[in-house]
């Protein structure tokens, strides 16, 4: 649902001030200590951040896409492991619930996910089935009034906190691709399933992945989210939420980057004048900004066209391949700015150009999306 025009904006300026505030004096720390503090959590459930998206009857705050957009954009400004935190509550986490759980499983689940009092993770990648994730071996045999889990999911975000996770898991082994695949709520403390260790990443310290393991995990039938064979669809339709949502973190970071880069820029000096002069170092600005721009554009006309009702998975295909890259070619060129300031560690660049790697990879690589885009164009005949 859409907010009126004054409580969006006072909710914008409360993040905003919150990340200024709160978030970016913190961001060294966590990433020395790989681990966002308690207090942040604590403020982040009382900002209602863990509940962005998620129906008011729940606890949330239903934001629009757009405005759901607005927010992903401020925090963006900082290091994007905060927004971690919740973001699968937010997004991949809970959305296959809210768009396909049954009145009884929402009314279980969705309000401990809206205050923050359970996370949650959303377990589709195994070792062998990564862009192909439609391939999933975990297995989901029925028996009885329980389907028993087998399998092994990699590379999972808040697998170590979770209290919840949706696991897309084989239930028709006769079927060999999406077709064969169901989607089920698992709550963590079912007997049989474990966590792996945290995995070492080359950036957004403070945010976790792990392995999630199933072994003989009996689910309850009524777990089960949406109809046998669906679970892949499911999959798909909270990727192509999702997909917007890291194209707007995408241009929040990138939009943070230009700030600081221009604000270095004006005052570092090399032959006797600001650098923020020379026109190659504007250049580069100028690049920046362009694409910056181009890729908020996208982002959030996108997002209005999946409010109004429509079909975006081209649109939301091609807003986090070109998100995903810009910030990357940005956070380049800041680091270049920067000079060799921008490799070393106390401006934050070098680990901005870290965190930001990641985004071309989750949720779909960019030659996944360049094959959706191409797919539904094709579709469409241009
Ligand atoms: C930090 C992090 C967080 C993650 N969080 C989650 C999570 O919460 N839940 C979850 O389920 N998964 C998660 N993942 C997994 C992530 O979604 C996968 O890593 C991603 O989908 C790519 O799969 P892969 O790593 O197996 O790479 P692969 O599929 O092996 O791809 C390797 C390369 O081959 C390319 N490639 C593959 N197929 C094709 C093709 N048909 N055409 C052209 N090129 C192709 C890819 O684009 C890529 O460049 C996470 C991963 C990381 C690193």
């Amino acid at each position: 649902m859409a907010l009126d025009a004054q409580t969006r904006d006072q909710l914008i300026d409360t993040v905003r001030r919150f990340v200024a505030e709160r978030l970016r004096p913190l961001e060294a720390q966590v990433a020395e200590a790989d681990e966002v503090p308690a207090a942040i959590l604590a403020d982040m459930r009382a900002l209602g951040l863990y509940g962005l998206s998620i129906p008011e009857a729940y606890g949330g705050l239903d934001l629009s896409m757009e405005d759901e957009c607005l927010v992903a954009i401020e925090l963006g400004r900082t290091s994007p492991a905060f927004r971690s935190a919740f973001g699968t509550n937010v997004g991949i986490g809970s959305q296959g619930l809210v768009m396909f759980g049954t009145d009884a499983q929402k009314a279980r689940w969705l309000p401990a996910i809206a205050s923050g009092e359970v996370v949650t993770a959303f377990a589709l990648t195994e070792p062998e089935a990564g862009s192909d994730s439609a391939s999933v071996q975990t297995r989901a045999a029925r028996e009885g009034d329980a389907y028993v889990l087998n399998g092994s999911k990699r590379f999972i975000t808040n697998a170590d906190t979770a209290g919840l996770f949706t696991v897309m898991a084989r239930t028709d082994p006769a079927v060999k691709g999406a077709g064969g695949v169901s989607a089920f709520l698992v709550p963590r403390d079912l007997p049989g399933l474990s966590i792996g260790k945290p995995e070492r990443k080359m950036g957004q310290h403070g945010a976790h992945i792990c392995d999630v393991v199933f072994e003989n995990v009996r689910v309850p039938a009524e777990n089960r989210l949406g109809a046998e064979g669906e679970g892949f669809k499911l999959a798909m339709q909270v990727l192509d939420r999702g997909r917007l949502h890291i194209s707007a973190v995408s241009v929040g970071v990138a939009e943070r980057l230009i700030v600081d880069t221009v604000a270095y820029a004006s005052e570092r000096r090399q032959f006797g004048q600001a650098i923020a002069g020379f026109q190659l170092v504007q250049a580069m600005i100028a690049d920046s900004k362009t694409e910056a721009m181009a890729a908020r554009a996208l982002t959030l006309e996108t997002a209005r066209k999946r409010d109004g009702g429509a079909a975006v998975t081209l649109e939301a295909a091609a807003a986090k391949y070109f998100a995903s890259e810009m910030v990357g070619r940005v956070a380049d060129r800041a680091v270049q700015i920067f000079g060799g300031a921008g490799y070393v560690a106390d401006h934050g660049i070098e680990r901005l150009y870290r965190d930001v790697r990641i985004f071309r990879i989750y949720e779909g690589a960019s030659q996944i999306q360049q094959l959706v885009i191409a797919r539904e164009t094709l579709k469409r005949g241009g």
